[in-house]
């Protein structure tokens, strides 16, 4: 009778312990938006507000150094400065930016040069950023052309510097960085002891744990289709980026002719492989960002090789006939809403 009571109490005791640990389970979702590298950024987290609010600044805090260090246009970023100096020197760099300069060397290879941080002058020549884009001549584009061989790109380990031998080329690390960024808000937030949330830096997503439920989040992927704006599948995961490259994010239309963001190497134009948007699923947003790139430029058969000669890396691709196709380690996570989408492979 005694051990039954003494069981039981220490049931309660144990039952009492737990409820309060789950009341202390912060159920609030604290979001802060700001605006950087070019876009609207967004990071919630599933914590008490006091140390939510000090982990997201952290993290915007470390997304400002990466786009002062990497951005094309901030006078005195690393990129800028070594652009400036094209032709002439080499410049010593922060360890960050000479990280993220050797992986992009590397993914140069993997993705057969169609991911290439040389680009530069064909980027400035399209303009696709700006307010008044245009159609360059092919002159223009094959001239540009003859300054896009990474090989011109000298790199010094050992002394922290870079050299663009090339006086004409320039460094554009714009589909490199905002993936970056994403991973180094995580590690922020995690390093703040943060369980749950999401980064978004305008498509490039990391979703961080579960929800507080212990259910994965559900990413939407968009309609690529210009001018729609409806959720067509989603993707249920967690501790993953999932990053979605579309030629309807950035671009402009002259004589009904769509010009976006993502330069084929080979053609110096927009890429047009007949994919229309690239999402793929991988433990780092920089992987990421890179091959949806990459995959967006090499076209369905290439793009799934690639896809699926990486370790841990999945992929959905839409192709401009509203047909998907998803990669092997996919298919039970992804969930069709719009069924005028179909599912090929
Ligand atoms: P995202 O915004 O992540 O889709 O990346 C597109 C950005 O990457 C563009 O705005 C350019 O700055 C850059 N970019 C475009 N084409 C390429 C390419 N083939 N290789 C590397 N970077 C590129
Ligand atoms: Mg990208």
């Amino acid at each position: 009778m005694h051990k039954t009571i003494n069981r039981l109490s220490r049931f309660f005791i144990l039952f009492f312990i737990l409820s309060l640990l789950v009341g202390c389970t912060p159920t609030e979702l604290i979001k802060k938006q700001q605006f950087v590298l070019g876009t609207l950024g967004d990071i919630s987290v599933y914590a008490p507000e006091k140390k939510a609010n000090k982990a997201i600044d952290l993290a915007y805090d470390r997304i400002g150094e990466i786009e002062n260090l990497m951005s094309t246009s901030i006078r005195g970023s690393d990129v800028y400065k070594a652009n400036q100096e094209a032709g002439k020197t080499a410049v010593k760099i922060n360890p960050t930016t000479m990280n993220v300069i050797l992986k992009s060397i590397d993914y140069y290879e993997t993705t057969k040069r169609t991911f290439n941080i040389g680009l530069g002058s064909l980027i400035e020549l399209w303009d696709i950023m700006s307010d008044n884009p245009r159609v360059p001549a092919d002159q223009e584009i094959e001239r540009a052309k003859q300054h896009i061989d990474l090989g011109k790109l000298e790199v010094s380990k050992e002394d922290g510097t870079i050299f663009i031998k090339d006086p004409e080329m320039l460094l554009d690390l714009g589909g490199i960085a905002k993936g970056y960024a994403v991973d180094e808000a995580i590690r922020v937030l995690k390093e703040n002891k943060i369980k749950s949330g999401i980064v978004n830096l305008g498509g490039d997503i990391y979703v961080l744990g579960t929800k507080p439920d212990g259910s994965p989040w559900k990413v939407g992927i968009n309609n690529p289709e210009i001018g729609a704006n409806n959720p067509i599948a989603s993707i249920a995961v967690s501790d993953k980026s999932v990053l979605t490259s579309g030629n309807y994010e950035r671009f402009f239309i002259e004589e009904d002719t769509v010009y976006h963001h993502i330069i084929d190497p080979e053609t110096g134009r927009p890429a047009d492989s007949g994919l229309i948007s690239v999402t793929i699923v991988s433990d780092s947003c920089m992987d990421a960002d890179v091959l949806a790139t990459s995959v967006l430029i090499l076209g369905v058969e290439e793009g799934l090789d690639l896809i699926e000669d990486q370790a841990g890396v999945e992929g959905l691709l839409i192709t401009e006939d509203k047909q998907i196709y998803v990669s092997s380690g996919l298919r039970d996570e992804v969930n069709i809403i719009d069924n005028s989408f179909k599912i090929l492979n």
